[in-house]
């Protein structure tokens, strides 16, 4: 059989042993078909009755009596994570705030505990807001940031890193999976590499959690943040996750000191005196109704399993290549991201200089992936509800819109949100 017909897609559906995950998830037409999942995961079908559940029992009828039972839902929540998704133990997790935010508490606190080093080191390439966030800190601090060789599809190599570390790095940020290119990074390599020098690693998650097992602890991490919206399916804004790994813990202030952090919280104590655990590292209220919606969606991942996931998330970004190459290559359109599937994370970017033009158009089609400067087609079919045959439907899509020069139609300026 031919390996790149509708067929041969339609028989990995069928014989995928976690196909019915799909019906674990909200659908409001059959039509559209979503690859960007990498962005803001899909609503598990549950997620609105048990917020309703929480909004009349909890709000409305509990009122403020049921904070007894929402003050530690961070918490509680970061342990399932920690068990299911991040390879983390019970008390090293815990949900707060944005993971811009929880980037700047965790960078402050490593700095501050090595105030004689006075260099961090980031990838030119990373995510937009961690860049910003360690300018901030650097700026204020007066220290240096040095940037680290990012190859625009692998990035970040363990020997690249090895090269700008001395004993003057405080700190080196990198995402585990590239929001870009879908590169992932060798986590226990890179974390190797920064022992040797005494610098602390915080990495950035959020690409990466939800989307390939993650394993802080077997692979020795310190820090780490991500957010929950994306692979995660925990709803636009939801509160993001830091983990500090245990015996760090008591040795790291982070900078806002606010009544979450604080002792016996309830005493209102004068002065700040941080609790020993993770919770340090909280601020103030979490929001209760997003976290709430987070619930159902870590759930999902406990049932399913990473390691099946995972399994089956490579099996699809090795089909969307495979197209790609049998498909698109002749219309100029080159695989960005790596193609060993041991070093490439969730989503596949295909590269084009008319990808902006070609993701409006495949926005026409109902199909729903992102376009990331410069050139690139993000596309990510995720394994909890993305079918082999949805794979096959988009790219045949985008072959068609390719020969018909279907997208000279869109325009070729970026709108204010891509
Ligand atoms: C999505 C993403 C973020 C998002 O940060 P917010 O504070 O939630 O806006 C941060 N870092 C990386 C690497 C991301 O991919």
């Amino acid at each position: 059989m031919d390996e790149y017909s509708r067929v041969a897609s339609l028989r990995l559906d069928h014989a995928d042993p976690l196909a019915h995950f799909r019906d674990r998830f909200h659908f409001a037409d059959a039509d559209t078909l979503y690859l960007d999942g990498n962005s803001l995961g899909r609503m598990p079908a549950r997620t609105p009755e048990f917020l309703a559940e929480v909004l009349t029992a909890g709000w409305g009828a509990g009122l403020v009596r049921s904070w007894t039972e929402w003050i530690d839902w961070g918490r509680r929540l970061g342990d399932l994570l920690a068990e299911h998704v991040l390879g983390a133990r019970s008390g090293e997790v815990v949900l707060a705030d944005s993971t811009s935010v929880n980037l700047y508490k965790l960078a402050a606190a490593a700095l501050d505990a090595v105030p004689q080093r006075r260099t961090i080191v980031f990838d030119p390439a990373d995510f937009p807001t961690n860049r910003y966030v360690l300018q901030g800190l650097a700026s204020d601090r007066g220290l240096r940031t040095r940037p680290v060789h990012s190859d625009p599809v692998h990035g970040v190599d363990p020997a690249a890193l090895a090269e700008v570390l001395d004993t003057d790095v405080a700190l080196v940020v990198l995402s585990l999976v590239s929001y870009g290119s879908g590169a992932l990074l060798d986590q226990a390599a890179v974390q190797e590499a920064a022992d040797r020098y005494g610098a602390l690693v915080l990495w950035d998650l959020s690409h990466a959690a939800g989307a390939v097992p993650v394993r802080l602890r077997a692979s020795g991490s310190q820090l780490a943040v991500g957010c929950t919206y994306k692979y995660l399916n925990g709803g636009p804004g939801a509160p993001a996750f830091l983990y500090v790994r245990e015996d760090l813990q008591t040795s790291l202030r982070q900078p806002i000191w606010g009544w979450f952090g604080q002792r016996d919280q309830f005493l209102m104590g004068s002065d700040y005196q941080p609790v020993d655990g993770i919770e340090r590292f909280l601020v103030g209220t979490p929001p209760v109704l997003s976290l709430a919606a987070l619930r159902p969606a870590v759930e999902l991942f406990a049932e399913a399993g990473v390691d099946a996931l995972r399994d089956k998330g490579i099996r699809l970004t090795e089909l969307v290549i495979a197209l790609a190459d049998e498909w698109l290559a002749e219309f100029g359109v080159t695989v960005a991201s790596p193609r060993d599937p041991a070093r490439r994370g969730g989503h596949v970017s295909l590269h084009s200089p008319v990808a902006w033009q070609l993701c409006q158009a495949l926005m026409q089609h109902g199909i729903i992936c992102d376009y990331r400067d410069p050139g690139r087609l993000r596309i990510a079919p995720v394994p909890l509800y993305t079918r082999f045959t949805d794979v096959w439907d988009a790219l045949s899509d985008l072959r068609s819109i390719l020969a018909d020069r279907e997208y000279e139609r869109f325009p070729s300026e970026l709108s204010r949100v891509t």
